[in-house]
This record gives structure tokens, sequence and C-alpha cells, in this order.
């Protein structure tokens, strides 16, 4: 019996109807598989943990997480947490970095029956989570964001060798398992920026000659962003650094029906957090009409990738059918929320998900 300790942590704003969706997936999936156990351990965070505990991120959730496989987080809200408070931190770079959570596999898929701009799109970007232009200037002792005079702010950017090998080596691991075109390209701006990119860019190279069975090419981050919106189909797994990927992963979500359809994994080498893209929407929070697509399919990949590192089965396939009944849901676009052009609310389209789960053979 394969077991897992699994953390819920609902975020804010429509993370509070988006992950509870994706906990009962996931649960429906697994339950079809005898061998295969989900421990749930639901830990507070956001603006609910604020108001009853006084922190966004209790040290009880942190010392919790080390002790589990894996964890779905909720879309963030920080904006409108309190700012003069230094116990509203925003909790979600706090935790990619304590818990090393180097790579960020964004995937992005069109599906036949659903509004997109391109049919056929099928590419992952793995965005470097941890580096680039640093806010908090405490993480790399003064770099980051400061204002040497009122009339002037700088940026600065880090760029390591270690963790553009750690997402290079995603990068080549998610082309292997992925088994389509097989071809890995590496997005820069090494005209300009010749020793960060170059540094990127060169280390993703080195790490590419491990991977023969793999075509490693690199392009620039203006051209990528030109060809992904007119060739799309073209890419396979794309890896860049921490800003590009995050833009182009919006970009890439654009394509396919928009930020309800982006989910996210962020994983490093030892732990894992499931979290869409998107953010938490407080625009339509408490309507009920939020698309749960990129938080189940977040939570899936999780389970997923977990399957594969215990090599278990049962796990694999329960993450398997949850992508099946995702694909007959969105073929039949009977049951899915406003953003995909249906009328059913955010746990309607997570029941059909679940009722079609239940239907395979
Ligand atoms: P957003 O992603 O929350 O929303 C942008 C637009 O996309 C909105 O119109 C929203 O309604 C829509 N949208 C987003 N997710 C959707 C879904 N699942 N279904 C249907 N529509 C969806 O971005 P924002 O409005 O710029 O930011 C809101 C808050 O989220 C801010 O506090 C921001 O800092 C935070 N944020 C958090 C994350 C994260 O937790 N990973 C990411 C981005 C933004």
């Amino acid at each position: 019996m394969a077991k897992y300790k699994i953390g819920i942590l609902n975020g804010d704003d429509i993370g509070l109807e988006i992950v509870p969706v994706a906990v009962d997936v996931l649960q429906c999936a697994v339950k079809r598989y005898q061998d295969v156990q989900i421990d749930w351990v639901p830990l507070p965070v956001g603006y609910v943990s604020y108001q009853q505990t006084g922190e966004t991120l209790p040290q009880i959730t942190l010392d919790t997480l080390y002790e589990l496989d894996g964890w779905i987080l909720g879309p963030i809200g920080h904006m409108n947490y309190p700012k003069d408070d230094p116990k509203a931190v925003n909790p979600h770079p706090i935790l990619r970095r304590q818990f090393d959570l180097v790579s960020n596999v964004r995937p992005t898929k069109s599906y036949c029956n659903l509004p997109s701009l391109h049919k056929n799109v099928d590419v992952v970007i793995i965005r470097e989570n941890n580096e680039g232009f640093q806010p908090d200037r405490n993480m790399y002792k003064g770099v980051g964001e400061f204002m040497p005079t009122p009339d002037m702010a700088l940026s600065a950017r880090v760029i390591t060798r270690r963790n553009s090998e750690m997402v290079a080596r995603t990068a080549m691991e998610v082309a292997q398992q992925r088994n389509k075109l097989r071809r890995v390209t590496a997005i820069h701006k090494n005209t300009v920026w010749k020793m960060s990119c170059g540094l990127f860019v060169d280390t993703c190279r080195e790490v590419a000659k491990e991977y023969p069975d793999i075509t490693f090419d690199t392009m620039v981050v203006d051209t990528f962003a030109m060809n992904l919106v007119m060739r799309p189909q073209k890419f396979d797994v794309v890896v860049t650094t921490n800003m590009f990927g995050d833009i182009l992963t919006d970009e890439a979500a654009g394509l396919v029906g928009g930020l309800g359809m982006a989910p996210g994994l962020c994983v490093g080498n030892k732990y894992v957090m499931a979290q869409a893209t998107h953010g938490s929407a407080p625009d339509i929070a408490g309507k009920h009409i939020a698309n749960p697509y990129a938080m189940i399919m977040s939570a899936q990949m999780m389970l997923s990738w977990l399957g594969n590192k215990k090599q278990d089965q049962g796990a694999i396939q329960a993450a398997r059918d949850i992508e099946l009944a995702i694909d007959k849901v969105l073929d039949d676009l009977q049951l899915v929320t406003p953003d995909l052009g249906g009328d059913a609310s955010t746990e309607q389209m997570g029941a059909s998900i679940c009722e079609t789960i239940q239907k395979l053979q």
C-alpha cells in the first residue's frame, strides 16, 4: 500500500473555492486504486490564517510541511494583506525558497472544442523559481531592489550555476517523460546580459550533453515570444529564467483559453508543491465561477510526480484517469465555467470531472 501525506493550503479568494474541488477530484481518482491512500492534512495559510492566528504563514504550517510528501497551495492574494505588519508575509515565495522548489513546471495545452488562438498546442515551460530579479534583499544579502537616491531605483539579478543546472535537468527529464518532440529549448537574452543569461544558457547546454536523446537548442526571448504566438506547435519543452518564465507562461495561457487553463508544479530534489499559475482573482471570488482546471491539473501533476518517484503504478494511473476525465469534460463542454463559455459553477465542473472518473473503465 502506497500512502501519501498531502497538505491542503487553500490560499486566498478563489483558492477557497478551487482547492477543495481539486482535493475532491484527487480523492475520487485514488479511491479507485486500493493500493493508494492519501492522508489529507489541512494547514493554515493566507488571509484566513492571518485572521485566526495573526500570521499568514504560521510556524506550525512550515514545520508540518517538512513531514509531508507534497501539498496543494491555492493562489495567494498578498496585494491585499496589511502592508505594515511583518507577520503578513507573502507565503508563496517563502515556501518556494525554504523548500528549494527551484523548478516551476507549467504546461499549456489546447483542447479541440475550447476557444483558443491555436489548435494542437502542447508545450511545457519550466521556469526557474527562486532567482532572477530578487525583490527580497535578505535573500542575497543586499542584492535586490534598492534606491540609492529618491530619483533612482536599481534592481540586481541573480543567476547561479546550481539553479540553472537544476531547471535544465528538470526540463530534460520532462522531455524524456513526455516523449513527444524530445526537444528542449533554452530561452535567454545572452546578446545583452552576457554574464547572467550567458551563465544560464551555457549551463543548460552543458547539462544537455548528458541527455543525447534530447535535441537541445536556444532562442532569444523576444524571438521566442513572437514564435510562441505564431507557431506554438513547434515547441516541446522550454526552460528559462524566473522573470522571462513568469511572463511567457501567462502569454502561453492566453493561447489556450486564459489563466484558468494554466496549471503549475513547483519541484525541487525533495519536495513538491502544486500551485496554479494564476492569482487569487479577487474580482470573481465568492461567485463560484472560477475555473478549477488549473488547480486540478496542478494537483494531478503532483500525484503523477509522486507516483513516478515511488514507482507507484496506482498513483500514476489515478493521475492519468484525471487527465482522461478532463479531456472528456472539455470535449463535450456541458459543464464548464463561464471563462470557457459555459455556465457551470466551480463545484459543478469539479463534480462532472469526478463523475467522469467514476465511469472510466
Ligand atoms: P489573477 O491571476 O488573480 O487574475 C487575472 C484575471 O484572470 C482576473 O480577471 C481573474 O478573474 C482571471 N482569473 C484568474 N484565475 C482564474 C480562474 N481560475 N478562473 C477564471 N478566471 C480566472 O491576477 P491579478 O488580478 O493580477 O492578481 C490578484 C492577486 O493574486 C494579487 O494579490 C496578486 O499579487 C496575486 N497573485 C498570486 C499568484 C500566486 O499565488 N501564484 C500569482 C499571480 C498573482
